[in-house]
């Protein structure tokens, strides 16, 4: 490959930064506890392995109750003496802006490293990830120092002022896929609104997470404001959860997890808990779509980017009787054009699947729906299983029915479902029939069609005419059992601070 080769869209990516990058060896990673970084106090520690090649990339600290109990320490502390949280708005927006600009210096060390940990195609992790951490940390810091408070409407004899104060510690828990965009939606907020914060990311994705704690600390964020303790969910996961000294969590992962922190919560201390969950969301095409070429390459891209290891990716598809058959066909092209392979090769369209029991996980899925009845139209298989790495062809399933487990139950994987329906009727009914309500598309060119679709399904986002796009301006979040409240747009601010009353007499 020659060595100049860039990517159109960011010219910052050339193929041998990559390479050069791709090579680095990795010393173990500690802690990020007040500032420093620091082994777990039993010194054990994890492997992390690439899903790249299977082999090992470094070791991570195993995080105890112990360790989480410090950095929760850490976190209370700097809140209480004002470190930060008592800061003047401005302050903190500088020192913010200064995050940013860090994150983006070293956005290409950083997308290499991530992809060498998780497998996103580089293409979509350098905008996904470093990128986009970077512009979600720009956004809050601006948007902080124009939060006003309110007077209230009082009688003349007393003043009731309304402010804005954060909420103390906020414990922030993430997944493997995406961990710098995910971990930025809650951290930039919080840290904004003048939180202190403990960060747990998965135990397979935490690396690009503490460098950014690196990044914080040398931008000017005080010590202890953030820490990261990396670990099993199970043991600093669940300490994180259950401290009474937590004030809210945010979470981003499986419903299963989402379940057991709201039991932790009332198990402790009543924390609020905030929970973005899976999704299995619906695309709807309709046989007056306007462009089905267009259509069919964006719907590919929507379930098959990233290995579809992506919450809000379109899984299941819902397309019209009478452009079923040339609609599928036109998808699995689109689908056959996209090439899987080494997610650092900026020729490459898809990346690795995240690890061996998420890719043994997505094959189960396409047995069983066949044993259901469905047909498999493209893929279904491990590929390029001689790298040692994970991956897997994009696959399409038909003749999938609403009762089937694959219609109902999330892959997290490249698996499309498609269900045939009639009518529009139909469609928002087969839309709705899942537990969950993340996002969904809807391809139309009846805009009055168009206006009762997103009326009538039941997801925190409904695209039109396109899928996946979005930018911090918008919230996002999920209904039912999808999670509740949201991340991005001024509207995540509101989960990082209360309402606290001045009522004065004059
Ligand atoms: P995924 O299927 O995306 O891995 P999980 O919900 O298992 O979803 O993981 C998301 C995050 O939740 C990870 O950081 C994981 O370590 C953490 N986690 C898993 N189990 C628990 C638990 N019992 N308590 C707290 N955190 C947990």
């Amino acid at each position: 490959m020659p060595t100049t080769q860039t990517n159109k869209g960011n010219p910052l990516m050339i193929q041998s930064e990559i390479d050069a990058l791709r090579g680095k060896v990795l010393t173990p990673r500690n802690h990020f506890i007040d500032g420093c970084t620091i082994p777990s106090n039993e010194g054990r520690t994890h492997d992390v392995l690439s899903p790249i090649d299977g082999q090992v990339l470094t070791q991570i600290a195993e995080g105890t109750p112990c360790d989480m109990d410090a950095a929760i320490a850490s976190a209370r502390a700097a809140f209480e003496d004002g470190r930060w949280a008592r800061r003047a708005p401005s302050e903190r927006k500088k020192i913010l802006l200064k995050l940013a600009d860090l994150i983006e210096k070293h956005a290409l060390e950083l997308a290499v490293l991530g992809v060498r940990d998780n497998g996103t195609e580089i293409t979509m992790a350098m905008k996904a990830e470093p990128m986009s951490a970077a512009g979600t940390f720009r956004y809050y810091a601006e948007a902080i120092d124009k939060v006003y408070g309110q007077i209230a409407p009082t009688a003349e004899n007393v003043l009731g002022l309304i402010h804005h104060a954060p909420v103390g510690v906020v414990g922030a828990i993430v997944p493997w896929n995406m961990p710098m965009m995910i971990g930025a939606w809650k951290l930039a907020p919080a840290l904004a609104a003048g939180n202190s914060v403990v960060l747990k990311p998965a135990e397979s994705a935490s690396l690009t997470l503490l460098k950014l704690a690196e990044l914080a600390v040398e931008a000017g964020i005080p010590e202890g404001v953030l820490n990261v303790v990396t670990g099993s969910g199970r043991v600093v996961g669940e300490t994180l959860a259950l401290s009474m000294d937590v004030d809210i969590l945010v979470f981003t992962g499986s419903g299963a997890t989402g379940r057991k922190l709201l039991e932790y919560s009332a198990r402790s201390n009543l924390k609020r808990c905030y929970l973005e969950l899976g999704g299995k969301s619906p695309n709807i095409v309709f046989k007056d779509v306007t462009d089905l070429a267009q259509a069919a390459k964006v719907s590919a891209a929507g379930i098959f980017r990233n290995s579809g290891q992506i919450c809000v990716a379109a899984s299941r598809l819902l397309v019209q009787a009478d452009i079923h058959d040339d609609f599928v066909a036109e998808l699995v092209e689109n689908a056959e054009a996209m090439q899987v392979g080494d997610p650092l090769d900026l020729n490459n369209h898809i990346g690795a699947v995240h690890s061996l029991s998420e890719l043994d996980a997505n094959l189960e899925f396409v047995k069983k729906a066949q044993v259901e009845g469905a047909e498999l139209q493209l893929g279904g298989d491990q590929i390029l299983k001689d790298t040692g790495g994970y991956y897997m062809a994009p696959t399409v399933m038909t003749g999938v029915r609403s009762t089937d487990t694959l219609f109902r139950n999330e892959v997290f994987g490249p698996v499309l479902a498609v269900t045939p329906f009639e009518t529009e009727e139909e469609a928002i009914q087969l839309a709705n029939s899942t537990e969950y309500g993340l996002s969904a598309g809807v391809w139309t060119s009846n805009l009055s069609r168009a206006h009762r679709m997103v009326a009538g399904i039941r997801s925190g986002v409904v695209h039109v005419n396109t899928y996946g796009g979005s930018d911090l301006t918008v919230p996002l979040g999920g209904v039912k059992q999808s999670g509740n409240g949201h991340d991005k747009s001024l509207h995540a601010l509101e989960k990082y601070s209360d309402l606290k009353t001045a009522w004065i007499q004059l």
